[in-house]
């Protein structure tokens, strides 16, 4: 024995064994069928049958692999450990598989998420790999059984490469619906519901915030419920379209069209006349539209909460716009009072419970305060503890996570091999890369396995 570990640890006997010699001998002894879906995770061309199955497809592979017993099994390990030993193979053993969950953050780039959650774990030896990208970059197709296939396009090295994974949890830190143009990704959300992908805030409470009067008439009912006192929720009328804007409001007016955000479709109207002006542009958006009192505001409120920790903030214009998120602002963190700390729980019980949300209002130079919306897990960070909110968002996460896996403890587990340093540069590269210029037109795209590496590739067509 000790003559075949000095034999083996001398490179030149190594390199002269015939071809696929070790590499024979690093396959699992007894002839073992693969995992059902070790191929599918990760993998472009995964797509289960659309078979309804309450026991998972993919099964954790053991730990430790059986090996043979004997003499020869012997010399086999003696093999192995030499040859590792002498660097002539990639040391990539089944007992230092990492076990991990996906989990899928929708969020811009400039935010950091895969960093929030570095070195976090799930049950104690689970990772969570973070898969970031915009809600415009990604693609979903769900089956019944509940699995659901991601493809999330990044830019490396200036060329579109697809990534394809089985999400186990998603954050949606993006607005899942804009009026604007090509901001519509509630076939997304569906996608994601379909296959009952456990999420913060919930896909049912963020398909049901994709269109701001449906929200408000939810704000309605809270405003019966507990009285104006106690939630004084701004007055507010509803037109389903144009044809309905004839009735005279008071002026001046703030006329909201359709669903959009960042002050975008926002419009003061002082008269009438100003009021037929701007139901005729209504008319061309083929959509709702609310109208509202004006407040003469001395600054706009907005009252967080992020599981158990609250927040309040108020907002002043300083350019002078009546919109203040729009121009120039003064942000400043106020003290949580016991009646903020009311409008936001309600406001979290909406849509069978929102994990992040915050209620906005505006006070008047009147000294009045107006509730006008309720904001879930899109709602962007402000303040100086942003910091610290992503990281409360992140613990949230994990408990949900925590949970899932504990309802549903026959979910498939993703076994990944440990990586060489190449392979997780190559990862972590995806995630530094900058925004580039979409590639020219006969650019090839690549199709990348969970690992990062290239399965396969087809021409880009353009953008
Ligand atoms: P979001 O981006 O959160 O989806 P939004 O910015 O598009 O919403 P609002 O928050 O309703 O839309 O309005 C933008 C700003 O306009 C508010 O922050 C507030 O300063 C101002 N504003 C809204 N409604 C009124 C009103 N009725 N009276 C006076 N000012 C208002």
């Amino acid at each position: 024995m000790n003559y075949l570990r000095r034999r083996l640890s001398d490179s030149t006997f190594i390199s002269n064994l015939p071809n696929g010699y070790l590499s024979d001998l690093q396959k699992p002894e007894s002839s073992q069928p693969p995992p059902p879906n070790s191929t599918a995770e990760g993998g472009q061309q995964a797509t289960p049958p659309p078979v309804i199955s309450p026991t998972p497809e993919r099964k954790p592979q053991p730990a430790v692999q059986p090996s043979g017993t004997g003499f020869f099994s012997s010399i086999t390990n003696v093999v192995k450990q030499t040859a590792a030993s002498a660097g002539l193979v990639e040391q990539t053993t089944i007992s230092m598989a990492k076990k991990y969950k996906i989990l899928l953050v929708i969020d811009e780039p400039q935010q950091d998420w895969p960093k929030v959650f570095k070195g976090k774990k799930l049950q104690g030896d689970y990772d969570i790999r973070v898969e970031q990208a915009e809600f415009r970059d990604l693609s979903v197709v769900s089956h019944a059984n509940g699995t659901c296939n991601v493809a999330m396009q990044v830019l490396r090295n200036g060329t579109k490469v697809v990534r394809s994974f089985k999400p186990d949890s998603v954050l949606i830190r993006q607005h899942a619906f804009s009026m604007t143009e090509n901001a519509d990704f509630r076939n997304l959300v569906i996608g994601l519901q379909y296959a009952g992908i456990p999420s913060i805030n919930s896909l049912e409470s963020v398909y049901n915030l994709c269109d701001k009067p449906w929200a408000f008439a939810q704000l309605i009912s809270t405003h019966r419920k507990l009285g104006a006192e106690k939630f004084p929720l701004i007055g507010q009328t509803f037109y389903p379209n144009h044809k309905e804007m004839v009735t005279m409001p008071t002026f001046p007016v703030v006329v909201k069209i359709g669903h959009a955000h960042s002050g975008v479709g926002k419009v003061k109207v002082d008269n009438h006349s100003k009021f037929q002006d701007i139901a005729s542009v209504v008319a061309l958006t083929q959509t709702y539209s609310t109208s509202e009192p004006f407040i003469d505001s001395k600054y706009d409120i907005r009252i967080q909460k992020i599981g158990n920790d609250y927040k309040a903030y108020m907002r002043t214009s300083i350019s002078g716009n009546w919109k203040s998120n729009t121009g120039t602002a003064m942000l400043e963190q106020v003290a949580m009072t016991d009646r903020y700390k009311l409008w936001v729980d309600t406001c979290s019980e909406l849509f069978g419970g929102l994990d992040i949300c915050a209620v906005k209002a505006i006070h008047g130079k009147d000294g009045k305060d107006y509730i006008t919306e309720v904001v879930g897990s899109s709602m962007p960070l402000v303040g100086d503890h942003q910091t610290e909110d992503r990281q409360l968002i992140a613990d949230m996460v994990i408990a949900n996570m925590n949970q899932a896996m504990a309802q549903n403890p026959k979910r498939p587990t993703t076994i990944q091999p440990t990586q060489n340093n190449s392979q997780k540069e190559a990862m972590t590269d995806l995630k530094k890369t900058p925004p580039q210029k979409p590639p020219p037109q006969g650019c090839l795209q690549y199709i990348l396995d969970c690992n990062g590496v290239a399965v396969g590739s087809k021409p880009v067509q353009g953008n």
